[in-house]
């Protein structure tokens, strides 16, 4: 049985064009729009969106910065996308 390669691959991580606090909002796609807080005592990491109000959190350990939480959501984000698709292999 050949196997092949799945062309459908997700994109590799992107460079993100600078390492800001405020980062694209990958909802509304306002630039500058996301603003990431890190409660260090709470182990959580919030991004949240001053255009259309959506917000992630996520656990985040003392290594964890901004740029980790958005990126975290921007994954979210990705995998919310791709389980639309309703296939399933077993
Ligand atoms: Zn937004």
């Amino acid at each position: 049985m050949a196997r092949r390669k799945n062309a459908k691959k997700p994109a590799p991580h992107k460079r993100l064009p600078k390492l800001g606090k405020a980062f694209t909002c990958p909802f509304c796609h306002h630039p500058e729009s996301v603003e990431c807080t890190i409660d260090k005592k709470l182990k959580i990491g919030k991004a949240s969106c001053y255009v259309c109000s959506e917000s992630y959190c996520v656990k985040i350990n003392f290594l964890t910065e901004a740029i980790d939480i958005y990126s975290e959501w921007l994954d979210a984000c990705e995998a919310a996308n791709s389980n639309s698709t309703p296939r399933e292999n077993k």
